[in-house]
């Protein structure tokens, strides 16, 4: 930046004064990016370890994804779901090729992807003349979204102050524990829903044989079971989704965030049992699912199959996780390093934020979830030598 001078500035202190306060905004104007590296209105670079926070999993500005919307854009972006279009049948189609499920409703946010899936567990047991079995347990420390329904679902009180009365419905137990679902299962829930590895709540992952029993009790009971991998899935932990970690397959799950690298988009996929509670009118969106999104998400998910990126993602995974660790070793204020493929947590027995900014002035972004915990989720196309800088800046800024 030159002395004296900045031409982010001006900028800051508009949108400071034009803009909803929703934000606590790191002080940075960011014009480009390309790969995994970000420009500023100064022109200083950035290596970018947050990806939009786990979106653009295929890097900004890929040359694909670019190609295709530019193609669909002088082709067709909108009719709106009153008709049939060619990219999101393909999209669905893939979807569904790729997953247990046999239907996708699509949206435009992880938000909207969840109620629509809290609104399909409620329909399927009212079709099925048990009007009462309404309930939703959810876990503590879980994000779902900031709509009414998503944020009553969500396990964290600072989302939901301010906002009363929120959703009725929700249960809450704490993750990885079987015993607290025992309990607090009646004849009233409909789903659980939950992350494989809570996002928000703090890169926290469920245990491989808790997930199995909670399949069993939804199995035994007839309840449904939502996976919102809304940040887990599309390649991000080094699966298409996080789920095939664990070999448990879910009855509803959500996606948004990488679908489509960077285009708003959500997804709702459902077994076809539980998919069929949704007929004509039951839901719908006048931008879900357009041309111009889809064709950007075919692009997305055909080129993260076609060139190995998520082979890649689980391979530079664990040498960033190793990477990591060792820093640990070095760095008492480490607590502990955890996470899968690359969606990587370091939590700190210290305040997060003055590291964030710390990193920020050196050039790299990363991120901070519940204070002390940070995230780690770069594109998918991180290179081990643009780790190895990460690691250099954090070592220095850990001291
Ligand atoms: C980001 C996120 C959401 C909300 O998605 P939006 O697109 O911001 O509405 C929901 N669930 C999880 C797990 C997320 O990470």
């Amino acid at each position: 930046m030159t002395e004296g001078f900045s031409r982010s500035q001006p900028w800051m202190i508009v949108a400071d004064k034009v803009m909803a306060n929703t934000y606590k905004r790191l002080p940075v104007v960011f014009t480009r990016g390309q790969g995994c590296t970000l420009w500023d209105a100064d022109g200083k670079s950035y290596l970018d370890f947050l990806a939009g926070i786990a979106v653009c999993n295929l890097g900004h500005a890929h040359p694909g994804v670019a190609a295709a919307l530019s193609r669909q854009a002088e082709t067709l972006v909108h009719v709106s779901n009153l008709f049939y279009t060619v990219p999101q049948t393909e999209l669905a189609a893939w979807l569904v090729d790729h997953s247990f499920a046999n239907r996708v409703f699509f949206c435009n946010s992880g938000a909207e992807a969840n109620e629509a899936a809290i609104k399909l567990a409620r329909k399927y047991f009212k079709d099925r003349g048990e009007p009462d079995r309404y309930r939703i347990i959810s876990m503590i420390q879980s994000f779902h979204g900031r709509t009414f329904g998503t944020l009553s679902a969500t396990g964290q009180d600072k989302i939901k102050q301010g906002f009363s009365p929120i959703l009725e419905g929700f249960d809450f137990v704490p993750f990885n524990d079987i015993e607290a679902i025992h309990k607090l299962i009646s004849s009233n829930t409909c789903a659980i829903l939950m992350e494989t590895i809570q996002g928000e709540g703090g890169i926290r992952a469920a245990d491989t044989e808790y997930l199995h029993q909670v399949r069993q009790l939804c199995n035994e009971t007839g309840t449904l079971l939502i996976f919102d991998e809304i940040q887990t899935g599309i390649g991000r932990t080094g699966k298409l989704f996080a789920h095939e970690h664990f070999g448990v397959e879910p009855d509803i799950m959500t996606l948004a965030k990488a679908l489509a690298n960077g285009l708003p988009i959500g997804a709702m996929l459902a077994r076809e049992s539980v998919a069929e509670a949704f007929v004509p009118g039951s839901h719908a969106t006048t931008f879900g699912g357009t041309p111009l999104v889809t064709a950007a998400a075919l692009c997305t998910l055909k080129t993260l199959e076609s060139e190995n990126i998520i082979e890649h993602c689980l391979e530079v995974g664990e040498y960033f996780k190793d990477r990591l660790k060792a820093l640990q070793v070095r760095h008492p204020v480490v607590k502990e390093v955890r996470g899968t493929g690359l969606l990587l947590g370091m939590e700190l027995s210290t305040d997060g934020l003055p590291l964030v900014q710390a990193c920020l002035n050196r050039g790299f972004v990363i991120n901070c979830v519940q204070g002390n915990i940070l995230r780690f989720v770069p594109p998918l196309i991180i290179q081990k030598s643009e780790i190895d800088q990460l690691i250099d800046c954090l070592d220095q800024v850990l001291e």
